[in-house]
């Protein structure tokens, strides 16, 4: 008999074990790949924990939730919660500097969930 069952703290290990395996595949990276990587890790562990989330910009939904910030010529600025990747590509288009990164909210889950998670243990037969 198999020890695991299909609930919900079995899923949400194995997104825990998918995190961990892009974390340690990108060490071989460079330094732009890895947080690139690392980055996309992060938002699709997120993806499983909360949902999809919606563009700030239109009605599109968005699975990666990940906070953009732009700056543009003449200093000004903006803080997007999370950008579909039309809306993302048009800020890019006008933006000098475009920054992404996690909410700090979502970073505080993160390490919550990463910091409790267990791995399951083997059952002798
Ligand atoms: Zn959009």
């Amino acid at each position: 008999m198999s020890p695991n069952t299909n609930n919900c703290s079995d899923i949400r290990s194995q997104f825990v074990q998918e995190y961990f395996s892009a974390v340690a595949s990108a060490e071989r990276l460079h330094a732009r790949e890895r947080g690139r990587t690392l980055m996309h890790a992060q938002a699709e562990l997120l993806f499983h924990l909360n949902g999809e989330g919606k563009c700030a910009k239109c009605p599109a939904h968005v699975r990666h939730v990940i906070r953009v910030t732009t700056v543009h010529e003449d200093g000004g600025g903006f803080d997007f919660d999370a950008l579909c990747i039309r809306c993302q590509v048009a800020e890019e288009t006008i933006a000098s500097q475009v920054t992404f990164s996690l909410k700090p909210e979502h970073l505080n889950q993160l390490v919550e969930v990463l910091e409790n998670y267990r791995p399951a243990r083997a059952v002798a037969a």
